[in-house]
């Protein structure tokens, strides 16, 4: 047994470091350098709630391809024919899912549950089974309005990186200035596995589960990273299915299709917001975006419209990385000749691979692209401090979420190289998810123009203030105030960003005070 002295000298457990703790050290960093109100710091540092709860599904049969050692042993099976071949739907990861009575009235050869297609490639039949998903909703705060943000259907989902994603959006809504709080959830699967009427089942039991959680003035969520407004279409849908008043619910999910009452600019909103903030960001140096090459990762919602949008803007895209790998072509890459490759429907991955207009690289290489600006425009977490060390950029412009850890952003700083933080540059996405659910409230339908003039002002007048923090200059503008917010000193824009969310979260608790 130890004795009392050995137990005496025990080390404190240190506290786990995860995703969240890690997401939290500007949080304290800033709060710490402003002196936040004590009891507002606890309210803020977890969330009001943690949802965890399951939902289920019958899944659809489907083939699964075999792998070509285990086709040895059917080379003499013959081709089934296939009379109704829309019945099949292929999915990214070359299973095919049997939709309706896919193969009623084929000539079907089947041995021991496998069968050859006209692709040549042997399948095994796999019979549809009921599945089981893990889903979540964190709802971190709502001093500001109601909990506001996406859903995700991820693989590499967990409550921890709820968390995080939800406190992102506390701060913000309050960077937008949007009367809104911080939520966020999704369900734990690769919806590239799964087929059209299985996603929809699951979303329609996902949102079953979660009706009672939310509402259109308590928490509105919004498509993420795998979800999308056919997603949003179908939550609508279930929430409002058998209500009263189904057109008084339409706002309780944005990011819907414009035909729904979605609001015109939302699909684009995000990736507008992040060029926004660059087009800025060089407005102040006196200099523009014609010219400037840039680097990206990710091309889904975000990148692909940052990527369009600063095209038109006259700056050339030099490199792209997605899930499945990197292109590069030094002479620029065609964005709009891209993004139609990538929404081909016979690109079932999505992905930039394959795309002519440029050639392969390694991921790795992606980061020792030259170039003026970077986009992170994917998951979290993806620039280390070791990708910070080889980046030969002058600018990050974080179109994702959480992508740059706290220790790259130490090399960042010690290799002067800028940051436009994602609550701020990702902001269009919450900006125009606002004036959906106000065009929604209000039974209007606004202009792509007045959208893009509205965000325009919101994104450039928060990012003023943001740059005017971090540079200790209070001034009033025609276009901004920054009086309020700066604090005696210059810090870097991270946390500039982190104390005007800070400032503005804490009014609303100085002034109303806490319920009891
Ligand atoms: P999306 O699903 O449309 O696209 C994600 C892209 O990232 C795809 O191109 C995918 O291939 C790529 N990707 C996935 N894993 C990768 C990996 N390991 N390496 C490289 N690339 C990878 O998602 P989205 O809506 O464009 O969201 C992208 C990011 O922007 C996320 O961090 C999300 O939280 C953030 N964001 C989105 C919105 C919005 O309005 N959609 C708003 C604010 C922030």
């Amino acid at each position: 047994m130890a004795s009392e002295e050995t137990f005496m000298r025990a080390p404190a457990p240190s506290p786990k470091r995860t995703i969240y703790t890690e997401a939290m050290e500007i949080f304290h960093y800033a709060a710490d350098l402003i002196g936040l109100d004590k009891r507002v710091r606890l309210e803020l540092e977890e969330p009001d709630y943690e949802h965890i709860f399951y939902v289920t599904a019958k899944l659809k049969d489907r083939l699964v391809p075999l792998l070509p050692e285990e086709a040895k042993s059917f080379s003499d099976l013959s081709v089934t024919q296939v009379r109704n071949p829309e019945g099949l739907e292929r999915l990214a990861n070359g299973n095919i899912i049997l939709n309706g009575r896919a193969l009623l009235g084929s000539d079907v050869a089947i041995r021991h549950g496998h069968l050859r297609l006209p692709d040549g490639l042997v399948y095994q039949l796999v019979p549809g089974e009921s599945q089981r998903f893990k889903a979540y909703r964190v709802q971190h705060n709502q001093a500001r309005g109601p909990y506001k943000g996406g859903l995700r259907y991820h693989r590499e989902v967990s409550l921890d990186l709820f968390k995080a994603l939800a406190a992102e959006m506390t701060w913000k809504t309050a960077i937008a200035e949007v009367p809104f709080g911080g939520g966020k959830g999704g369900i734990q699967m690769d919806p590239r596995e799964y087929g059209r009427e299985e996603i929809e089942a699951i979303t329609l039991r996902f949102m079953y589960r979660l009706k009672s959680l939310i509402g259109p003035n308590i928490d509105i969520p919004a498509p993420d990273v795998g979800t999308n407004p056919e997603i949003m279409a179908l939550l609508y849908r279930q929430f409002s299915d058998g209500e009263r008043e189904r057109h008084n619910l339409r706002g309780i999910v944005t990011g819907k299709d414009v035909r729904i009452g979605g609001s015109e600019g939302r699909g684009k909103a995000t990736g507008q917001g992040v060029a926004f903030c660059i087009e800025d960001y060089y407005a102040d140096r006196g200099e523009s975006v014609k010219g400037k090459t840039f680097v990206l990762q990710g091309f889904g919602n975000v990148g692909s419209h940052a990527a369009i949008i600063l095209g038109n803007m006259g700056a050339r895209l030099l490199a792209v990385n997605d899930a499945d790998g990197s292109i590069f072509n030094g002479d620029g890459i065609d964005v709009n000749a891209l993004a139609a490759y990538v929404a081909d429907p016979k690109n079932l991955k999505r992905s930039v691979i394959g795309f002519p207009g440029a050639q392969r690289i390694e991921k790795k290489d992606l980061w020792d692209v030259q170039a003026d600006i970077l986009v992170p425009a994917a998951l979290g977490g993806e620039i280390t401090a070791d990708v910070a060390e080889r980046l030969k950029v002058k600018l990050i412009a974080e179109g994702a979420n959480g992508p740059t850890t706290p220790e790259a952003d130490r090399v960042l700083q010690k290799r002067g190289i800028e940051l436009i933080p994602d609550i701020i540059a990702n902001a269009g996405g919450v900006t125009v998810s606002y004036y959906e659910w106000i065009q929604n409230k209000r039974m209007e339908r606004w202009s792509e123009a007045e959208v893009d003039q509205r965000l325009e002002r919101a994104m450039k007048r928060n990012y003023r203030i943001i740059r005017d923090i971090s540079r200790n200059q209070p001034r009033k503008t025609e276009m901004h105030d920054s009086r309020p917010y700066c604090i005696g000193k210059a810090v870097d824009s991270r946390c500039a960003a982190m104390i005007l969310a800070l400032k503005r979260i804490e009014a609303h608790y100085l002034l109303e005070g806490f319920s009891q």
